[in-house]
């Protein structure tokens, strides 16, 4: 059964997730204040609608409830992307994502029931800083505040070892959960596999104990 969404916001963030979902073949209604904005989206979307989202009228004409999930991707104006959070909930939306500007307002979004925040610049800057620290993380994920999901380019250091050989998980305390090998993946991989060159290895585990095993490496 196809999903159904409603993006409201269609700047660059909303923008970029309304055409990932119509690529996906959902059914999108986006929704935007500016005109033009919702004029670029008419051929992307399922349905385009110029609308102010604060206006609580507006969202019960448009069916919204009937929605599975519902984006609110409101830039700036941090006060009209509360306000549209608070009122998607009241109307009784199940899933409401919203993208916070800052901690303050992922805060309050978090107290009046939005069920996702997304904080897509600081996670965004976090992987990029990643990255440049050191040159074999290629992504990163953040779990918690301790815990990560790293994919880490493996080099000479370890190549041609097993994992039992490296004892990773003792040494370092973190795990393998899987190895990319050009276009194939080692989905939990086992002790007595042996590391290629240029695999890339997507280890879980705290984030200091993925650095100390980042040190070996470079
Ligand atoms: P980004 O950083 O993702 O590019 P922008 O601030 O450029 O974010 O985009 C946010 C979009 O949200 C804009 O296109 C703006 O017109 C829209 N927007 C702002 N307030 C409302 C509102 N009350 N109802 C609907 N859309 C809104």
């Amino acid at each position: 059964m196809k999903k159904e969404f409603v993006v409201i916001g269609l700047g660059r963030f909303g923008g970029s997730i309304c055409k990932e979902l119509a690529e996906q073949g959902m059914e999108v209604m986006a929704i935007d204040v500016d005109e033009d904005r919702v004029n670029e989206f008419a051929s992307i979307a399922t349905h385009a609608v110029i609308a102010d989202t604060t206006d609580e009228t507006v969202l019960k004409n448009l069916g919204i409830r009937n929605f599975d999930h519902v984006i609110v991707a409101i830039g700036a104006d941090i006060q009209a992307s509360i306000l549209t959070t608070l009122m998607l909930k009241e109307i009784g939306v199940k899933n409401v994502t919203v993208k916070a500007q800052n901690d303050y307002h992922a805060k309050v979004l978090d107290k009046i029931g939005a069920d996702h925040v997304v904080h897509p610049e600081r996670d965004m800057g976090k992987r990029i800083a990643h990255h440049i620290v050191s040159n074999n993380v290629l992504d990163y994920i953040e779990l918690s505040d301790e815990y990560s999901i790293v994919e880490i380019a493996v080099n000479e250091r370890i190549t041609g070892n097993s994992i039992v050989d490296l004892n990773i998980r003792a040494k370092y305390g973190i795990n393998i959960v899987a190895i990319k090998r050009g276009n194939s993946m080692i989905i939990s991989p086992q002790a007595y596999d042996v590391i290629e060159k240029n695999d890339i290895l997507i280890v879980i585990g705290a984030d200091s104990d993925i650095n100390r095993f980042e040190k070996k490496l470079s």
